[in-house]
């Protein structure tokens, strides 16, 4: 079990396609707010990991520190909940999800004393970032992200990179692998999530995303020099390699609900980042008994029973599929007992894609799929 903490569900940009329902975007965060309602929740966040280390039978147990935006909250709060864990010999893996802007070095010195891996969003060149991830006031933000990340690399930071891939750079997916590449930076990336900001960009076309996305695997793949790493890709050879395990991603899993649960300030639980304040998805309080929470956390039980049955019968990788994210299906349809049509098309492509290069190259025991 994977725990998500929710620090704040405010953030300092006003990104075009963002999708979290965080109030006024226009508004600056009220940055004294947000931590003395992280500093009132220190013992609900060390209870929350305390139960998910146990949960995980004391073994290494991965926590990501994420919003809205997580460094909104001071350094010096964040690294009291890590000290208490370290304390009582706790063997955590920190994360952090970020837009970037705010890497200071106290908090470099932070990730660096924690060994914090550091997860940054960044929408590939500056003339794809700096269109849609700006400030409340409308300035760019790819110079001053660009900086950080060569303040992580100086400190010998971990950290990787995650691309959202929309109508502005589906494109020249190719020209930031390049740059990555060249930066030595790993990176994943997701398609625009469905939201309800559609007037602000414009939709991905289905067809072209898959195409750029196989052309892509190709590039990488191919790729002797580069020792980058594609997450995605890299997690789709897993699953098609070892299909009983399947693919070690949460959108590609048969009940992800399973293997995360997110905390907020308030001590609430739900199914993940996504969830939070959506009162009707709270799974109960971190005061109530955990194991019963993580347990009846089994919202999304039903779902690939449905699926198969119905709108995924007889798609030829719902056994690596389950018919995508719950949270993409309840935003686009409203149930979440739906498939995520958001990603239907795409995948079956890239999975074709990825199945017949390793049946071309693999040598090994390859379960087929048929076609
Ligand atoms: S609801 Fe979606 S984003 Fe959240 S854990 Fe499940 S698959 Fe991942
Ligand atoms: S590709 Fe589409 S039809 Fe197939 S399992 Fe996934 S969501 Fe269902």
């Amino acid at each position: 079990m994977t725990g998500l903490i929710s620090c704040t569900l405010e953030c300092n940009l006003k990104c075009k396609y963002c999708f979290e329902k965080n109030g006024d975007k226009d508004k600056c965060p009220d940055t004294n707010e947000i931590n003395d309602k992280f500093r009132g929740a220190i013992p609900y966040f060390d209870k929350f990991i305390d139960n998910i280390y146990s949960y995980n039978d004391e073994s290494k147990s991965v926590i990501i520190w994420h919003g809205g935006e997580p460094t909104l909250i001071k350094p010096d709060l964040m690294e009291q909940v890590m000290e208490m864990q370290h304390g009582k010999g706790h063997d955590i893996s920190w994360r952090i999800q970020t837009n970037g802007t705010m890497l200071t070095d106290e908090r470099i010195a932070l990730f660096k004393k924690y060994n914090v891996f550091v997860g940054i969003s960044i929408d590939g060149l500056k003339h794809h970032h700096d269109k849609y991830r700006i400030t409340k006031s409308g300035n760019p933000t790819f110079d001053l992200i660009k900086k950080n990340m060569d303040k992580l690399k100086q400190n010998n930071v971990q950290f990787s990179v995650l691309v959202t891939i929309t109508d502005n750079n589906v494109n020249e997916l190719n020209d930031i692998y390049r740059f990555l590449s060249a930066e030595n930076i790993s990176f994943s990336y997701n398609a625009l999530y469905p939201t309800d900001n559609k007037e602000k960009y414009a939709e991905l076309n289905a067809e072209e995303y898959s195409l750029a996305i196989c052309e892509l695997f190709d590039l990488w793949i191919n790729d002797q020099l580069s020792k980058i790493v594609i997450a995605p890709f890299e997690h789709i050879i897993e699953g098609l390699l070892c299909q009983e395990r399947g693919i070690p991603a949460c959108n590609w899993q048969k009940n992800c609900s399973e293997s995360f649960i997110a905390i907020d300030p308030l001590g609430d639980l739900y199914p993940c980042e996504h969830w939070v304040g959506d009162i009707q998805m709270r799974l109960g309080n971190i005061q109530d008994d955990f194991g019963t929470m993580a347990k009846v956390n089994n919202i999304f039980d039903d779902r690939a029973i449905i699926l198969a049955k119905k709108e995924c019968e007889n798609c030829e990788i719902f056994e690596l599929c389950y018919g995508g994210c719950p949270w993409n299906s309840y935003i686009l349809n409203g149930r979440i007992n739906t498939k995520d049509n958001s990603i239907c098309y795409g995948r079956k492509r890239l999975i074709k894609h990825i199945y017949q290069y390793l049946k071309d190259n693999y040598k090994g025991k390859l379960k087929e799929i048929i076609f």
